[in-house]
């Protein structure tokens, strides 16, 4: 079907045709747990990789994951509950084959990943500490530092990253778009390195294989726990390439993160469901427990149950947060257990052993993303993509808590070897299309954001999300030379505008997507929304029902 009342999409962003260009074997866009741990492997394999990042080596979501990674472990767990888990998260939508492959193969990628030089918590006799967390009915969940996984897991593959002189990193680098060979095959990338000579810095990487690993999108969103470069870059290049996008209207809210104005308000820290896992209350202004009698877990029902319940309190007192009271576990406790959450709430002056935590839902994970088959291979030969960019279909429409940092490993390592088992020679790029592309003003990016909040949030509606796509469109008007910030808030408008698109097809609650005219789940969604972006007659959408 042919989606209606949207606004043109760009199909090129770069007006400027490359003004320089180099070669590799294997291009990887993004230095998280995915695209650092494909780069790993894929030196494994003998071949040459450049990675490029937009910013620093460590700006992306990896080092802010608190929880950790789950994997079966423990000998008396097993793969088959791991994937009973995960599909039930999954409300329906998680592809089996997919969930298999992690949960088999994450344990082996887990004890890789402590060979190079990763430290996990540890029991007093030398064991792995395993903890649990919502939606797990068994002890699988690797930490680090208590709460600082993701940091552990960043600093680790970043040593292991620099100690390989064949692996080449280039960092404030904006990737832009794909190039093609003339018979369609991903051939290399266009990007803006900051600071390069050149007039306007773009150039070309080109390669015999591209591995997106771009990450999330939750800047579409005014709040998120996402970091500033979590811009949707990789889906939107995705589609101006022409290959396939999907699930993009399930993304998870987390239902407690920091209020503040005085910490980064682009990034909102998180503050972990273990906290309440621990026996901190949610309250609203006149200190009622809200979540009690919502749900038969109260505070911890599921993280959209709960993410929801916060959302009709702040409707319905026009405040912007709600309370975390977390005072009766003591000081004591909560400096031992939760030293990240304890220093960013200090930072802005509240100390939670005395105070209470304001705090509302934010944008925290997208489920859906690039399609991928199980070798991470994209509907466009010779592009990969892996980690949060992409859809490999283990998260359905809904993610089990810490199972991204696991997909992001055990994917990395079956696109290298994918790669490695057929790698073409280099081709040139086909001659760049006529179509210059354009790109929209960066001053539309908060009006973005907030209308993304109020229309394609936690709670949808027909209504609510035909005011945003209106917005969406009116913001596509707003056109500007193409620069760093301009390239980047067309990403956001175009991935905004693809999710608000699915989201209203789709007229039902399923997993993360709360549609509040269609409140449960039907038997003839049960199945994937395709997007595919037409250089001549726009985008797609396409509907596949479950096997
Ligand atoms: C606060 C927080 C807590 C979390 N806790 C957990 C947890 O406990 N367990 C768990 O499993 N998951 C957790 N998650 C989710 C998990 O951290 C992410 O899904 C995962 O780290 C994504 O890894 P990635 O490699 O795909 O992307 P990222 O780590 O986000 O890396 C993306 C990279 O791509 C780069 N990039 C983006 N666009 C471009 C471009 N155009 N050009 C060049 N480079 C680009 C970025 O700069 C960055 O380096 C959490 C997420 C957050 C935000």
């Amino acid at each position: 079907m042919h989606v209606a009342d949207l606004p043109e999409l760009p199909r090129r962003l770069a007006a400027a045709d490359p003004g320089w260009n180099e070669t590799t074997d294997v291009l990887v866009v993004g230095s998280g747990v995915a695209g650092l741990t494909a780069a790993l492997h894929l030196r494994e394999q003998g071949l040459h990789v450049t990675v490029v990042t937009k910013v620093n080596i460590d700006d992306g979501s990896t080092r802010w994951a608190q929880g950790g990674i789950a994997a079966v472990l423990d000998p008396l767990d097993t793969p088959a509950a791991h994937a009973n888990d995960t599909e039930i998260a999954g409300v329906g939508l998680c592809d089996p084959a997919a969930v298999r492959v992690l949960v088999e193969e994450g344990p082996a990628r887990v004890r890789e990943l402590i060979r190079l030089g990763a430290s996990f918590d540890r029991n007093p006799d030398g064991s792995l500490m395993l903890t649990r967390e919502g939606g797990h009915r068994a002890d699988r969940i690797v930490h680090a530092g208590g709460d600082a996984t993701g940091a552990e897991v960043q600093r680790a593959l970043h040593d292991a990253v620099h100690r390989d002189p064949w692996i080449r990193l280039v960092e404030h680098a904006l990737v832009l778009d794909l190039l093609r060979a003339p018979d369609g095959r991903a051939c290399g990338i266009t990007l803006h390195v900051l600071g390069e000579g050149s007039e306007d810095g773009v150039g070309a990487i080109l390669a015999r294989a591209v591995v997106l690993a771009t990450g999330g999108m939750g800047q579409i969103y005014a709040s998120t726990t996402n970091p500033s470069v979590s811009t949707g870059d990789g889906v939107a290049l995705a589609l101006r390439a022409g290959a396939v996008v999907t699930d993009v209207e399930f993304v998870q809210f987390h239902p407690t993160s920091f209020v503040t104005s005085t910490v980064n308000s682009v990034q909102r820290p998180l503050i972990s469901e273990a906290l309440r896992g621990e026996g901190a209350h949610l309250v609203d202004e006149t200190g009622k427990r809200f979540m009690v009698g919502q749900h038969e877990l109260a505070e911890l029902a599921p993280r959209d149950v709960v993410a929801k319940g916060i959302h009709r309190v702040l409707r319905s007192t026009g405040a912007d947060h709600v309370y975390l009271d977390a005072r009766h576990l003591g000081r004591d406790f909560l400096e031992q257990r939760f030293p990240t959450i304890v220093a960013s709430t200090r930072a802005a002056g509240i100390d939670p052993a005395t105070e209470l935590i304001p705090v509302a839902p934010a944008a925290h994970y997208a489920s859906g993303g690039v399609r991928t088959d199980l070798h991470g291979r994209t509907s466009i030969p010779g592009l990969y993509a892996c980690g949060e960019v992409a859809c490999t279909g283990v998260h359905g429409a809904n993610r089990l808590a810490s199972n991204s940092l696991l997909e992001g490993l055990v994917f990395a390592r079956r696109i290298a070897d994918d790669i490695a088992r057929d790698l073409p020679p280099q081709a040139d790029p086909a001659p760049t299309p006529a179509d210059p592309g354009w790109v929209v003003s960066p001053a539309v990016r908060p009006e973005l954001q907030r209308s993304m909040t109020r229309g394609a949030g936690v709670l949808r509606s027909a209504d609510s999300l035909s005011a945003t796509a209106k917005e969406l469109a009116r913001l596509a008007e707003q056109r500007d030379t193409p620069r760093n910030a301009a390239w980047e808030a067309t990403n956001l408008l175009t991935v905004a505008t693809v999710l608000v698109a699915a989201a209203r097809t789709r007229r039902e609650t399923r997993g993360c997507h709360w549609r509040e005219d269609f409140p449960v789940a039907e038997d003839e969604w049960r199945g994937h929304l395709l997007h595919l972006l037409d250089r001549k007659a726009g985008l797609a959408q396409t509907f596949e029902e479950m096997a």
